[in-house]
């Protein structure tokens, strides 16, 4: 199959589909992958590196389009690039269609068979191609925290850590999926004190598991979490209800109980936050006060640490992307976790639920 790479034009988006090493496993199948000229550039994959592992170099994003029988992206295509999809291509990508009707409307149009990498399921019921940012949000979350937690950026002045002598921060998580462990792993990692919440009886267990007594495990409720805030110095919000948008846990009279000075990282901000005073940011301007308290609310944490999001991504996407290669659309007829990505094919939605949201038919 010829697969093309184009280069993301989203703005700020520095990530790219497919890393070299990925190119040169599809080749090993034999293979052959386009990449657009300078597509990883920015994060230190260079042209030559593609080139070495059997790809081939392309000047521009409408051949690598009108070529490709399979398009590897990172991001959800742009109007632009939805225009130049054609009947039977295969899009494999974020897609993230049911807020966004216009990029629906435009797949449909297309014809093209788009798989979305968060719908991708596995045996436990997760979501393999979405839990690579999840751990990479995670485990950036308490690197910002810890970052506004310093004077100068307008937190109390606290190290993560302590030094001998002088006691570690707490560190209070929020849900304890994907994103909440990780942070939790990073955190104990840096020597601070650290607290999970959630309300899965088993996550917790797990945890309890995996940490002892190196880690608080408490189950989530309103007055826990008031408990706790007066002590906290950072608190990640990293809960999910799939599907839905994330439970407010604090509130804005409830960032009374802290301290001044205390940060409030909200992973959870791409699904409307759960901190009622969160609103998204960005990279470029993270942080806000409300209250004496810092809050980053970044929307597309893995961005900002492209090139590790890169490999990540693809680590989880090759496999899939092999099967899609060798066998085309019967790939998904032999894989119901692949065929749970299917959004849209031939010009239907093929996913119930961005179906029913956007009043296609079924
Ligand atoms: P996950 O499903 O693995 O974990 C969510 C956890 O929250 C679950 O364990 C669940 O039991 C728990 N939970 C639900 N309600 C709760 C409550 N009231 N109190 C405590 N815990 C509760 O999800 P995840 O992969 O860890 O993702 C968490 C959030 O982070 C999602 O909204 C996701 O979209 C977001 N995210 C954001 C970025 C970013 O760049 N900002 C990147 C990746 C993920």
């Amino acid at each position: 199959m010829l697969i093309g790479v184009p280069k993301e034009i989203k703005n700020h988006e520095y990530r790219i589909g497919l890393t070299p090493s990925g190119a040169r496993e599809l080749a090993s199948h034999g293979h052959k992958v386009l990449v657009q000229r300078d597509g990883g550039k920015a994060i230190g994959l260079t042209d030559e590196m593609y080139e070495k592992a059997g790809a081939e170099i392309v000047d521009s994003a409408e051949e690598i389009f009108k070529r490709a029988d399979m398009i590897i992206k990172v991001k959800e295509p742009q109007p632009v690039e939805c225009a130049m999809l054609r009947p039977g291509q295969i899009l494999y990508t974020y897609l993230h269609l049911a807020p966004d009707p216009e990029q629906t409307a435009a797949l449909v149009k297309s014809g093209c068979t788009a798989i979305a990498y968060e719908t991708v399921t596995d045996r436990k019921g997760g979501l393999p191609l979405l839990a690579p940012m999840s751990e990479v949000a995670g485990r950036m979350s308490i690197q910002a925290g810890a970052h506004a937690l310093e004077k100068a950026q307008g937190g109390a002045g606290v190290l993560l850590g302590g030094v001998p002598g002088v006691k570690p921060a707490n560190v209070l998580v929020l849900g304890g999926g994907v994103v909440g462990l990780n942070a939790a792993r990073m955190a104990m990692g840096l020597n601070a004190r650290v607290t999970i919440l959630d309300r899965s009886l088993d996550r917790l267990k797990y945890i309890d598991e995996l940490y002892g007594d190196r880690i608080t495990t408490l189950y989530s409720t309103i007055d826990t979490v008031e408990e706790l805030l007066p002590h906290a110095d950072l608190v990640i919000g990293a809960v999910l209800i799939p599907g839905a948008a994330a439970p407010k846990l604090v509130s804005r009279a409830q960032l009374k109980l802290m301290k001044p000075g205390s940060v409030l990282v909200d992973v959870a901000i791409d699904q409307g936050g759960c901190f009622e005073t969160s609103k998204a940011t960005t990279h470029q301007n993270p942080t806000f006060e409300v209250d004496g308290i810092i809050h980053y609310c970044v929307a597309n944490m893995p961005g900002g640490v492209a090139r590790t999001s890169t490999f990540a991504l693809t680590n989880a996407t090759l496999p899939y992307a092999v099967k899609l290669a060798n066998k085309g659309v019967q790939a998904m007829l032999e894989d119901e976790h692949l065929l749970n990505g299917l959004n849209v094919h031939a010009g239907k939605i093929t996913f119930e639920a961005v179906a029913r949201d956007l009043g296609y038919d079924y």
